[in-house]
């Protein structure tokens, strides 16, 4: 299953709503230097250029303090030319993580992390989505992979990944379990999965025995190790499964073709052509 295809053309149904709507507007917020950080921005950036997105990067230093950068948030949630606000995590340790993902504007959370959209989402009723999750789902329709009745599993439970996909999963009406670095006999649930989806962050811990004959298997993992960029799934699985995402080129394209696609979310939400299900007066 590859990412890169289906992301070239999400991108260009996001160039042809940016045209539509005028003006959109991303602002990406980094504290600190994190090499992966910075990389990632860039990217984003680059993506959103590409489409028109008008796209603010405002680094700050890693000395800022908390009150300082949730008054930034502030100023981007009453900015009127901003569509989308993204916090660029991991923050430095002294800065609470969770109460500056609280202040962005639930409107403008293009990452999907704001308690309302992960409340949204686990009620059913998806918003804002985090962007690898929606990209995983977009992957698997594209590929046509029947989810309705299927055994379902997701390895890792972050906010990021794990959790968003199990609940879109579960709203796809597949029967999904997560496993977590507590689950006992790993294989024991791989083994019975007709979609697994690997988003833990250990170098090609899944192996061909731990997967089903024909299952399709998607690998979030992005590993950096000696040998360069792996996932999750070591790539000998393709010779067992039907499907199976490359490492890279399988869901990294998706992620950031997907934030785009949240971004002109927020522009429609923003300008009423879509419903935001909260009262912000
Ligand atoms: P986290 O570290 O936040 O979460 C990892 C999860 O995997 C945790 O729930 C952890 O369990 C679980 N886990 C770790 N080791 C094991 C194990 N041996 N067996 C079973 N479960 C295990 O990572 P993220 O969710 O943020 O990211 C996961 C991977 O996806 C990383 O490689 C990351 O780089 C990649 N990623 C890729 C993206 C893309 O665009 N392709 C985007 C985002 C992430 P526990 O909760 O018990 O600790």
């Amino acid at each position: 299953m590859k990412g890169a295809p289906l992301a070239e053309r999400i991108r260009a149904e996001v160039a042809d709503d940016v045209r539509e709507l005028g003006e959109v507007g991303l602002a990406t917020l980094q504290v600190g230097e994190d090499e992966a950080s910075t990389v990632y921005l860039r990217l984003k950036h680059q993506a959103a250029a590409e489409v028109e997105i008008v796209s603010v990067d405002r680094k700050l230093p890693h000395a800022i303090t908390e009150e300082e950068l949730l008054g930034l948030v502030a100023d981007l949630n009453a900015d009127e030319a901003i569509d989308g606000i993204l916090v660029q995590l991991p923050l430095p340790e002294h800065i609470d993580e969770a109460r500056v993902i609280a202040a962005v504007d639930p409107v403008k959370d293009v990452d999907g992390f704001h308690p309302f959209n992960a409340g949204q989402l686990y009620l059913g009723r998806p918003t804002h989505v985090p962007a690898t999750p929606v990209g995983v789902m977009a992957l698997l329709a594209e590929y046509r992979i029947p989810l309705d009745g299927a055994r379902a599993v997701v390895v890792g439970r972050s906010t990021i990944v794990g959790k968003p996909v199990a609940h879109l999963l579960l709203q796809a009406h597949s029967t999904v379990t997560i496993c977590h670095s507590h689950t006992d006999d790993l294989s024991r649930q791989t083994l019975d999965a007709d979609v697994l989806v690997v988003a833990a962050g250990v170098p090609e811990m899944i192996t061909a025995d731990m997967v089903k004959s024909g299952a399709a298997v998607v690998d979030v993992g992005i590993n950096r190790t000696d040998a360069g960029i792996v996932g999750d799934v070591d790539p000998a699985v393709a010779d067992r499964v039907a499907f199976l995402t490359p490492v890279p080129g399988g869901v990294g394209p998706m992620t950031i073709a997907m934030l785009l696609s949240n971004t002109v979310r927020a522009a429609r939400f923003r300008r009423g052509l879509l419903a935001f299900p909260l009262d912000r007066r």
